[in-house]
């Protein structure tokens, strides 16, 4: 009895001590990052389009004379403001909504455009979709491998990245006029990724992609997943955040001073830090 008593009383402080650690964490990191999630900042680029940063996942409006397309469509009241632009820009322009990838930060808004066309990457399954991301927020179309669209005096590139790297479906968006990359959550600026899980994403493929990429398209400005927009650099900045986590998951004797390069990205710990990087490439070694 006094064995148990003094069991369940040591029991009782660990609790207590894991909700403080947890309540701590949520405070330093991850509310003031939700928080900063949810501002959005509205870049009228030129007269055709519209960029609408933050709010979950960065989105582009681009309005031609027949059609409007959406990329990514947010979530929360982010999502509902970003629809009410689209609606107000279209008319009644048919409108095409691209998801760069289903996550709920890119895909909730998906809800606002019953009746119009929403396509997203062809590796995804309807059963995938719904089971992940819910049925109001399903695609209407699958994008197997690549699609032009003419907009006005610019030509749109939907193109699948076809295996895992972010997502087992990444999609990135080229407009070939303005020579400007929407690259979903495969291109962060100055954030680290949220690798889930060795068999939905993959850190190797992202570094083939950061290859690919400049090889298909003339790249000068990119409109990254999430953080600032900007040019090539964006590329060559997480380029270098996953060959130096690489380099970091070989060598433990390098870990604290290449984590420490990074300490000013935003992170949440375990989740999308530079440690959660390194454990990924650690798992994908293991596997092997
Ligand atoms: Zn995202």
């Amino acid at each position: 009895m006094k064995i148990l008593k003094k069991t369940l009383k040591w029991l009782g402080i660990i609790i207590l001590l894991l909700v403080a650690i947890g309540a701590t964490l949520y405070m330093i990191y991850l509310r003031p990052f939700m928080q900063k999630m949810k501002q959005t900042t509205v870049i009228n680029y030129d007269k055709e389009l519209t960029l609408v940063l933050g709010g979950g996942g960065n989105s582009g409006i681009l309005v031609s004379d027949s059609l409007v397309i959406v990329i990514d469509t947010k979530m929360d009241e982010a999502a509902e403001q970003l629809a009410k632009t689209v609606k107000e820009l279209a008319g009644k322009k048919p409108i095409l909504v691209v998801n760069t990838h289903y996550h709920p930060d890119h895909s909730t808004g998906n809800s606002f455009y019953v009746g119009q066309t929403i396509i997203a990457g062809g590796n995804y399954t309807k059963e995938f979709w719904i089971k992940n991301a819910g049925e109001k927020t399903l695609p209407t179309e699958w994008l197997k491998d690549r699609m032009d669209i003419k907009m006005g005096d610019d030509t749109v590139t939907l193109l699948n990245l076809v295996k895992p790297i972010h997502t087992v479906s990444d999609v990135v968006v080229y407009l070939h006029k303005r020579k400007m990359l929407f690259g979903g959550d495969v291109i962060l600026n100055k954030q680290a990724p949220a690798i889930f899980g060795i068999a939905d994403s993959d850190p190797d493929g992202y570094l083939a992609t950061f290859d690919l990429l400049p090889k298909l398209f003339d790249i000068q400005k990119i409109v990254p997943g999430h953080g600032n927009i900007g040019g090539i650099e964006i590329i060559d900045n997480f380029r270098q955040y996953f060959l130096d986590m690489k380099t970091a998951a070989n060598d433990p004797s390098k870990e604290d001073e290449l984590v420490a390069k990074y300490k000013d990205w935003g992170q949440i710990p375990f989740l999308m830090s530079p440690g959660a990087t390194i454990s990924a490439f650690k798992k994908k070694a293991e596997k092997k």
